[in-house]
């Protein structure tokens, strides 16, 4: 039997971007029901490290820590500038426009950060406010929010089909899987939902669907780790296409530099050892060298190691920037007891315990003291931020890592009221997306802190009921 159930507003995913539609629907008084397959809640974006790129906040950090200016131009231009210069300059500028009101939103949820702006790889300046809370608990906050101004969410809840009448999106057919320890009915329910006003796609991205990363990036087999959720599989993307969606910028998949090379996840390290780069901390090869300006987008410091070196490269940074990124000393211990990090006073110390050559090391640490210390030019082309901490007094750690595929770009085409677009470029009535299953922002490549304002700021404007 088919269970008819209806709402005004159907959002497709429980992560940031179906929570922040939620939210906004709910709050002009809309019924709003929320669909998840999974049996939690949340999706990738309870994996994420927290990091929310915006020009401005009412946290005024910027202000506070003397920082140089930023814009929400210059925010544009750099998201533009990494992604290869084919992002959509419309739906750029209006994430970049609309990243502080979303992360003022979070804050507003209980979302807090710690108290640095940091500059991350491809951003110009510092712009990426940190959370000093896991994605869990923002996730845990942000849907709190979403069901205090009446959203209901379904658990279990796959999305199978999508309904359309007259070229109108109407609805979805749907799955509902009954828990396996549950009394009472035991059989799948199948469920036809109808939305008297649309229907939003918010299934994220789909990196753990290796058929489809394989059929646009053949390069992306199995072999590779990833740092997603398991639910991040592109069927929704499918089904749209088969309801008339155009796609763009599939073929464009992002891998994280900084995963722990044994499982392709990213955990508190790998958070680490990426944001460290903008205080000065190094990347080197098994060779002690370094091999790449540690601040270049994630494609180029991805593909430096693929091409260059061998499996795993290593961060390398020192007791000061271990203090500003927040290292525990607990943190240490525990990490250090499962070799997921390397400690020792000093730096021929090092260089033993990851077996790397002491002379290349030192070398190379000493090469990169001389430029952040004015006395020379970047072997690599990093240009001198005033953030940067010298390699000098130890103790001094090292982190392995490697690439993990991480983030998809691509996804449907929408414009900038998150309407879903079809081949000819129209909007399809009905149809709404926001967050990662949408393309067309990061091009070729995306920026750091990008995939929460974006989904913070599609996620609103998909959810605002105003025509
Ligand atoms: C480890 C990690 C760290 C990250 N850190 C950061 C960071 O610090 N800053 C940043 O900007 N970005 C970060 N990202 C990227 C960012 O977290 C994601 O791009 C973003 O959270 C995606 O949000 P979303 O709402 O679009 O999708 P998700 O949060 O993935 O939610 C989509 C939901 O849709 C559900 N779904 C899918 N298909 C169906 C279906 N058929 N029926 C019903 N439900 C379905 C999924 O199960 C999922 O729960 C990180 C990503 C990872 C993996």
């Amino acid at each position: 039997m088919i269970k008819n159930v209806s709402a005004d507003i159907l959002i497709i995913g429980s992560g940031l971007a179906g929570c922040a539609a939620a939210y906004k629907a709910a709050s002009a008084g809309k019924n709003v029901l929320v669909l998840e397959k999974m049996d939690y809640f949340g999706g990738n974006s309870n994996l994420a490290g927290g990091g929310y790129a915006s020009s401005d906040s009412v946290l005024k950090y910027r202000e506070k820590f003397n920082l140089e200016p930023d814009s929400w131009q210059l925010h544009a231009e750099d998201t533009f500038k990494a992604g290869g210069g084919i992002g959509d300059m419309a739906l750029i500028e209006t994430m970049a426009k609309g990243a502080p009101e979303g992360l003022n939103w979070l804050i507003s949820c209980g979302v807090t950060f710690t108290d640095a702006l940091n500059q991350i790889g491809g951003h110009s300046v510092h712009r990426a406010y940190m959370s000093d809370i896991t994605g869990r608990q923002i996730m845990d906050k942000v849907h709190a929010a979403a069901e205090a101004a009446g959203a209901v969410f379904m658990n279990r809840c796959a999305v199978t089909g999508f309904l359309k009448e007259n070229g109108r999106v109407t609805g979805v057919t749907a799955v509902r899987k009954m828990p396996e320890d549950g009394e009472g009915e035991t059989e799948d329910e199948k469920l036809t939902i109808m939305a008297s006003d649309r229907v939003i796609i918010a299934s994220g991205g789909f990196s753990r669907d290796t058929a489809l990363r394989q059929k646009y990036c053949p390069a992306l087999t199995e072999d590779y780790g990833c740092s997603n959720h398991e639910g991040a599989t592109g069927e929704v993307i499918r089904l749209a296409q088969q309801a008339g969606a155009a796609v763009t910028g599939m073929e464009y998949i992002q891998l994280y530099p900084c995963a722990d090379p044994k499982s392709g996840g990213i955990d508190t390290c790998g958070f680490h050892a990426y944001t460290g780069a903008g205080y000065g901390m190094i990347y080197v090869n098994q060779k002690g060298e370094r091999f790449v300006n540690e601040l270049l987008g994630r494609d180029a410091v991805s593909d430096a190691q693929v091409q260059n070196c061998e499996k795993p490269t290593f961060a390398v940074f020192n007791q000061e920037i271990a203090d500003i990124l927040g290292l525990s000393g607990d943190e240490i211990e525990r990490f250090t007891k499962v070799k997921r990090l390397y400690a020792a006073d000093t730096l021929e110390g090092l260089a033993e315990a990851v077996n790397i050559p002491a002379g290349a090391l030192r070398a190379a640490v000493d090469s990169h003291n001389a430029f952040v210390a004015g006395e020379k030019e970047d072997d690599f082309g990093k240009v001198r931020g005033t953030t940067f901490h010298l390699l000098k007094d130890g103790p001094f750690y090292a982190i392995p890592q490697w690439p993990t595929v991480h983030f998809t770009m691509g996804g449907l085409k929408i414009d900038t009221k998150a309407r879903v677009l079809d081949g000819q470029g129209q909007p399809i009535p009905g149809l709404y997306a926001a967050g990662e299953c949408c393309g067309g922002i990061h091009g070729k490549n995306r920026l750091g802190g990008n995939a929460l304002a974006e989904c913070v700021v599609f996620g609103f404007i998909a959810g605002e009921c105003r025509r």
